[in-house]
């Protein structure tokens, strides 16, 4: 096999980053984190002082965004017309823009080629919410990691606390159940398992040992295509 596509979607809080970043790690192959390009354009939303719901408004600002990925020695980095995004996407309020500007078919249209075209010239893992169903239904190996909410809630809890954003566990639990919501029941591209995704629940599973599931999942499909 040339180029090896992995699709990693699920729920937000299960761990797509932390396992992606070392799957990219251990198979030497890239990793794009697709939920930072829906942050990004949630971002550009604030700074134009635009609604992130506003389809119309949304597609009127479309076309002044430009989006580039690049992949430097610490990873991956966002620029919005030129400056790099940082952390600035990280906050829980990011978190709510991209939830709702991701709901909208005119951005998830904008985004498409930028994603498909990755994958297109790299061996990649791609985490996000329908890399399996809509961006490679294609891919060699399928995963959707998920975890009860209590459990995405109370790790996505730790990572803000590290940050030094201060909230609440029920606070966050509240805004990842709404946010489950939002991306579960939208019209355009709702997280759903694709009907070849693997399923992977680490509620109860370490870093490390999901890692160890997902890559005997990998090492399985890549050895059965080959037959
Ligand atoms: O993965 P992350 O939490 O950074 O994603 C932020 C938001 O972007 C999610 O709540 C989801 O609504 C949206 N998203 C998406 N499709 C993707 C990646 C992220 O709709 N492929």
């Amino acid at each position: 096999m040339n180029i090896l596509r992995i699709a990693l979607d699920g729920p937000s809080g299960a761990g797509k980053s932390s396992l992606a970043k070392e799957i990219a790690r251990r198979l030497n192959i890239v990793y794009l984190d697709t939920g930072a390009l829906y942050r990004t354009v949630g971002l550009y939303a604030k700074q134009k002082g635009v609604n992130p719901s506003d389809a119309q408004a949304m597609a009127a600002i479309l076309p002044t965004l430009s989006l580039d990925v690049r992949m430097e020695e610490d990873g991956q980095h966002v620029y919005l017309n030129g400056g790099d995004v940082g952390d600035s996407i990280r906050t829980p309020e990011m978190s709510k823009y991209a939830s709702a500007v991701s709901a909208l078919p005119v951005v998830r249209a904008f985004l498409l080629d930028t994603q498909r075209n990755f994958a297109a010239h790299h061996s990649v893992i791609m985490d996000g919410r329908d890399i399996g169903t809509v961006i490679l239904p294609d891919a060699d190996v399928k995963i959707f990691l998920t975890a009860s909410a209590k459990a995405r809630a109370r790790r996505r809890h730790a990572e803000l606390t590290v940050k030094g954003i201060e909230t609440t566990l029920e606070q966050v639990l509240a805004d990842m159940e709404q946010r489950d919501r939002n991306d579960a029941t939208r019209d355009a591209a709702p997280c759903v398992a694709a009907e070849d995704a693997v399923l992977l629940d680490n509620s109860n599973l370490s870093v490390k040992g999901t890692v160890t599931v997902a890559l005997a999942i990998i090492q399985a499909k890549v050895e059965e295509k080959s037959e």
